[in-house]
């Protein structure tokens, strides 16, 4: 099979074109760079089976052949990340919206299978947990700037089951939930990766708001399986899949277990949410997937558990920063 990667020098699209390559699949990566890296890819680059583009989807010439010579699409390419969303909302709105509307249009001419990459942001500050993909999306008004990723892939997502419904694209949306693993960048604020990379240089752990929020994180090697699972079962087509781990912890307890299993002496220091992304900034309390109906189509469920995660993300850090020395950011990361 040939699968076509957009977004592939991100943290997730680097992460299943290695899973692709290494079963003998051929893979096409296209990437702009704008948030991925060339790091990410650069085991990969001496594969035959490789082949990639750094270029952005609106090239539609080049996005044209790609989609042509591609048997199956993975549409990763997004803009992404909390801090990121609030400090460049047109650009996420930009990225996010016009990208999958080219690749929908681009693969429909051939009826080429898109899976495109949603977001648990889009279930937005619902409490009806966990989220199942049937409920009610609860979003924010339009003048706080963290509610337009949600509104943007949520668009995405009407806009793909709407080529499914009108034009019989087969499509399958997999709304992710908190994504982590090893290249994984902290610069565009996710947590993870902060918090681990401050543990490991004995900095300040910095948690924004109480503390009290939840996430469930899910490891990449499990997002991939679950996409990859979905990409095989036909009655996945025209459908919306939640793929995420449903292992529930707090902010702050998720500190305090980096700082536990790292051996870290950093200090854990409480920032408002105004200081740490923009006055009035609404987040969700709790964010917990409903995964039965990833398990209903694929007999699978994402449960690698959160120590084992916290572990090979630690373990990532400290092998960059022997090759890079101390404090540097990972670089890149779209997903
Ligand atoms: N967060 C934090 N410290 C950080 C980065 C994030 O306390 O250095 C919080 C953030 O406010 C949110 C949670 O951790 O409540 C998860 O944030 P992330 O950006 O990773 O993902 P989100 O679930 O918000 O998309």
């Amino acid at each position: 099979m040939r699968y076509l990667i957009t977004g592939g020098a991100g943290f997730i699209g680097s992460h299943l074109a290695e899973r692709l390559l290494d079963r003998g699949d051929r893979v096409v990566l296209l990437d702009n760079l704008s948030t991925g890296s060339v790091e990410n890819i650069r085991h990969l680059k001496s594969s035959p089976l490789l082949e990639y583009h750094l270029d952005g989807i609106e090239n539609r010439q080049l996005l044209a052949e790609l989609v042509d010579d591609a048997d199956v699409i993975v549409h990763l390419a997004a803009a992404v990340g909390v801090k990121l969303i609030v400090e460049s909302p047109v650009r996420t709105i930009e990225t996010n919206v016009n990208g999958t509307q080219l690749i929908l249009e681009a693969a429909c001419k051939k009826k080429k299978l898109v899976l495109t990459a949603s977001t648990s942001e889009v279930y937005g500050k619902s409490t009806n947990i966990p989220f199942r993909e049937d409920a009610d999306l609860v979003l924010g008004p339009t003048t706080k700037g963290r509610w337009s990723y949600a509104a943007s892939k949520a668009l995405d997502e009407f806009l793909a089951l709407s080529y499914w419904k009108e034009k019989k694209l087969p499509v399958i949306v997999v709304r992710l939930f908190n994504t982590v693993g090893p290249r994984q960048t902290g610069r565009y604020g996710m947590v993870l990766p902060n918090f681990v990379k401050s543990a490991l240089d004995n900095s300040p752990i910095t948690i924004y708001g109480t503390g009290k929020q939840t996430r469930c994180f899910c490891d990449v090697r499990d997002t991939i399986e679950g996409l990859l699972r979905l990409m095989n079962t036909e009655r996945a087509v025209g459908e919306v899949v939640n793929v995420g781990n449903i292992e529930e912890i707090t902010i702050e307890d998720l500190a305090g277990r980096v700082k536990e299993r790292t051996a870290s002496s950093s200090s854990i220091e409480y920032v408002p949410y105004d200081q740490a992304y923009e006055p009035g900034f609404e987040d969700m309390m709790r964010r917990v997937p409903c995964v039965d109906k990833l398990h209903a189509l694929t007999g699978f469920r994402p449960e690698t558990p959160l120590n084992e995660i916290v572990d090979r993300v630690s373990d990532h850090f400290r092998q960059k920063s022997v090759l890079d020395g101390p404090c540097k950011v990972a670089a890149g990361g779209i997903a």
